[in-house]
């Protein structure tokens, strides 16, 4: 058996199209579009890539992108007064506080300032909230690009195993609840799981979130099994993900690659909760 490869990057195609659609729908009817204010501390690079990358998929889709560069020296209290202000502002409908910020800064205070309704990333606790008790919030981007991946195989999930591997905030834990909401049967592993390759090899749907490369290999993964690989790595200057793509492919019915897998769909998932954001402040 050999897996079909889900190519994230021609999903991210197609909902990019759509949200083009959508936005200029929006921008004819309520002669606005959505708008997102981004924030950068210091210069990490990491930060600075990542809001670039941010500002060039908001303009491919029409969304207007303002970045606030602070020094790495400012103060939390001025970026939580800017955070504050933007809350109030009509004209701002999505913030994001790129990471990492200086050590002297708390990312989880800043996150938790922004306006439930603004935050497009999805990550401060009353969206997290929504999540937990299956309610309509804004769901965090990786996530939200799991879901959307496994949705694009039009493959009913109703009733499956999925096993997540990895339980952080961002990913892991969210996914497990979406996966749920999906009703699907969710075990989650961590770093603690006993006989990991046991508990894998009885999933129909393996989701691995654990940063480690290539260590999720074919021989635990059941035969036609699906497998999402959200981890990037970066192995010899190339990036690789958490599972073992060649041993894996032999194994599943579908598998993303990396690159090209869960990434470009979830920079699109970003732009979608700006739309989303956008529509629940507008009334629309
Ligand atoms: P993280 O915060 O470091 O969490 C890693 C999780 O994996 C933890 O829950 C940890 O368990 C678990 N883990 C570590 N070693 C394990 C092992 N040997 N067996 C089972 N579980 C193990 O990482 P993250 O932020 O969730 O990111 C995970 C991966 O996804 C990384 O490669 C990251 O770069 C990638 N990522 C990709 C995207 C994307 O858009 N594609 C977005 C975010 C992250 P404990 O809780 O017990 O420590």
């Amino acid at each position: 058996m050999s897996a079909d490869i889900i190519d994230g990057k021609l999903l991210a195609a197609q909902l990019k199209e759509r949200l083009i659609k959508e936005i200029k729908i929006l921008r004819n009817s309520v002669k606005e579009v959505p708008r997102i204010f981004s924030i950068v501390v210091g210069n990490d690079p990491a930060a600075l890539s990542y809001a670039a990358s941010q500002q060039k998929t908001a303009q491919s889709v029409g969304i207007h992108y303002e970045l606030q560069h602070f020094k790495a020296d400012s103060l939390q209290e001025d970026v939580l007064k800017l955070i504050g202000e933007l809350n109030g502002y009509d004209h701002v409908h999505g913030i994001i506080v790129n990471k990492p910020l200086p050590a002297h800064m708390n990312f989880k205070t800043m996150i938790n300032a922004i306006a439930p309704h603004k935050d497009i990333e999805g990550m401060n606790l009353t969206n997290f909230g929504l999540l937990l008790m299956g309610e309509d919030g804004i769901l965090p981007c990786t996530p939200a690009a799991v879901l959307e991946l496994l949705k694009s195989l039009r493959t009913s999930l109703k009733g499956k195993h999925a096993v997540v591997i990895g339980r952080s905030e961002i990913v892991g834990k969210p996914v497990a609840l979406l996966l749920l909401k999906e009703d699907m049967t969710v075990t989650i592993c961590h770093s603690k799981t006993i006989d990991l390759p046991l508990v894998v090899r009885g999933a129909d749907v393996v989701i691995a979130a654990l940063g480690k490369p290539g260590f999720v290999k074919g021989e635990w993964i059941k035969k036609g099994a699906i497998v999402i690989d959200v981890g990037i790595n970066q192995v010899d200057g190339k990036l690789v993900g958490d599972v073992d793509f060649i041993s894996a492919q032999e194994k599943a019915s579908y598998i993303t690659p990396i690159p090209g897998g869960v990434g470009p769909v979830t920079s699109v998932m970003l732009m979608n909760n700006t739309v989303k954001a956008f529509k629940l402040q507008t009334s629309l």
